[in-house]
C-alpha cells in the first residue's frame, strides 16, 4: 500500500508527511481517509477463520486495529525508530495497556521518582493491587541504583525530561542497566516528541507517548501510542488493547493525530526556540528563584541533556521569590496565558503542579521525591515571542516583582 522504499533517507519532517500512506491505494486521496467502521466483512466463513487466526491478513474488528490508526502506527515507529507502533486513546491509556501486558503478580517494576501525577497514582496504588511490586528510585543518580536492580526488575520506567521539573535520565546508562538484568526499558518520550529525542536509539526497549501533547499539537484530542518491537506490540495491541483496556482511539483522533504529525518537525523548532528564549529571559530576573529548562546554559543537567537531545522542548519550570503564593499570584496577573494542564499546545499553558497535575504525590511524596511546593509549570505555545514576553513581564510588574534587566 506504500512506497516507503522511495523515502530511504528522507528526513524526519518528510518522513512525518509522507510514511505509511499511497494515495494511490485509496483513489488518490491526499489526505488519509478515516474509515468510520467498527467491522469488516468477510467474502467466505473460511476467509473470517483465517483471518482471525491470523493466517491471511486483514482487519477484522476495529477494537484492535482500523486502517486510519494503522497509517498513525506506521509512521510513529518510524520517527522513534521501532519495529512497530501501537495507538490508543490516551496517553494513560498507553502506559496501562504496557504495564497491564507485560507485568505479571510477583513481578518488580522500578519506576523513577518524578513522572506524570496519574502514572505516578497508577504505579503507587493500582498495579500494586495486582500483586506487582513497584519501587521508585531517584534515577538521576544511576551509580546509587545499584541495589534496586540487583532485585531483578522485570520492567523499569521513567521520563526525561521528568514531569514537572525536567530532571533529565541518562537513557543509555539505564538501559544498560536494565538489559543487565533482563529487564525491559521503557521510556515515557511524550516531553521530547521523536522529533528531538529517540530513546530507542540509545537503548531503550519501549516508547510511550501521551499524543494528547506534540503530536496531536493543537489541544483539540486525546491519544496515546506505544512503539517496540513487533513481537512486543503484538503482545500489547492483543492483550492490553484487545482484552484489558479495550481503549481502542476513535480513527477520527487517529486521522487528527496524522495531521499534527505533519508540522510536528516546524512545530517543535518554535517550541523549543520560545521556551529557551523564556527561559533565559526568566533566569535575568531577580525575581526569580530558580529556572528549570534542559538547555539553558548553568542548568544543572545540560551536558547530560545535549548528549540525547537535540532540543529542550517546550516546558520550562521555575520557583520565584516569594514562593507558591507569588507563583499563583503571577499565574492570575498573566492574560495572554492561560492557566490549564497539558502541554505541546499552540497556546500558552501556566499551572502549579504541586497542586494540579502532580496533587496526585501527597505532600509528604512530593517531599521526598523533589517536586517543589511552589513550582510554577509553563508549557510555551508557539504565539509570537514579544507577545509571551510581554504577557510575562506584565504580570511581574502588575504582582510588583522586579522586571528583567534588558533594556530596562
Ligand atoms: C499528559 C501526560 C500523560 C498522560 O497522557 P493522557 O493523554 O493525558 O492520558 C503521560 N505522560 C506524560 C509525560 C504526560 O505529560
Amino acid at each position: 500500500m506504500t512506497k516507503d522504499n522511495l523515502l530511504g533517507g528522507a528526513g524526519p519532517a518528510t518522513r512525518a508527511i509522507h510514511l505509511g500512506y499511497d494515495p494511490a491505494s485509496e483513489n488518490g486521496a491526499l489526505t488519509p481517509p478515516i474509515y468510520l467502521t467498527s467491522t469488516y466483512a468477510f467474502e467466505t466463513a473460511e476467509d473470517g477463520v483465517a483471518t482471525f487466526a491470523g493466517e491471511r491478513a486483514g482487519y477484522v474488528y476495529g477494537r484492535s486495529r482500523n486502517p486510519t490508526q494503522a497509517i498513525l502506527e506506521a509512521r510513529i515507529a518510524d520517527l522513534e525508530r521501532g519495529e512497530a507502533g501501537l495507538a490508543l486513546a490516551s496517553g494513560i491509556a498507553a502506559i496501562t495497556a504496557t504495564i497491564l501486558s507485560l507485568a505479571k503478580a510477583g513481578d518488580l517494576v522500578l519506576v523513577d521518582q518524578v513522572i506524570y501525577g496519574c502514572s505516578y497514582s497508577f504505579f503507587a496504588n493500582h498495579i500494586t493491587r495486582f500483586g506487582v511490586e513497584v519501587v521508585f528510585a531517584d534515577f538521576t543518580d544511576p551509580d546509587a541504583l545499584e541495589a534496586e536492580f540487583a532485585k531483578k526488575p522485570a520492567l523499569v520506567f521513567f521520563e526525561t525530561p521528568s514531569n514537572p521539573n525536567m530532571r533529565i535520565i541518562d537513557i543509555r546508562r539505564i538501559a544498560q542497566m536494565a538489559h543487565a538484568v533482563g529487564a525491559l526499558c521503557i521510556v515515557d518520550n511524550t516531553f521530547s516528541s521523536p522529533i528531538i529525542q529517540q530513546p530507542i536509539a540509545l537503548g531503550a526497549d519501549i516508547v510511550v507517548h501521551s499524543a494528547t501533547k506534540f503530536l496531536g499539537g493543537h489541544g483539540d484530542l486525546l491519544g496515546g501510542i506505544v512503539v517496540g518491537s513487533a513481537k512486543t506490540i503484538a503482545a500489547i495491541r492483543n492483550a492490553g488493547l484487545r482484552m484489558i483496556t479495550g481503549a481502542t482511539i476513535s480513527p477520527f483522533n487517529a486521522f487528527l493525530i496524522l495531521r499534527g504529525l505533519k508540522t510536528l518537525s516546524l512545530r517543535m523548532k518554535a517550541h523549543c526556540a520560545s521556551a529557551l528564549a523564556i527561559a533565559e529571559h526568566m533566569s535575568a530576573n531577580p525575581a526569580v528563584r530558580a529556572v528549570h529548562y534542559p538547555m539553558l546554559p548553568g542548568f544543572k543537567d545540560v551536558a547530560l541533556a545535549r548528549s540525547q537531545m537535540s532540543g529542550g522542548g517546550a516546558v520550562v519550570s521555575f520557583q520565584l521569590v516569594g514562593g507558591r503564593e507569588m507563583g499563583m499570584r503571577f499565574i492570575n496577573a498573566l492574560k495572554l496565558i492561560k492557566c490549564a494542564v497539558s502541554l505541546g499546545d499552540a497556546e500558552t499553558l501556566v499551572q502549579l503542579p504541586a497542586g494540579m497535575t502532580h496533587a496526585t504525590y501527597t505532600e509528604e511524596e512530593r517531599r521526598r521525591f523533589g517536586i517543589p511546593e511552589d513550582l510554577v509549570r509553563l508549557a510555551v505555545g508557539l504565539e509570537d515571542i514579544e507577545d509571551l514576553l510581554l504577557d510575562i513581564d506584565g504580570a511581574f510588574e502588575s504582582i510588583g516583582s522586579a522586571r528583567t534587566g534588558t533594556g530596562g
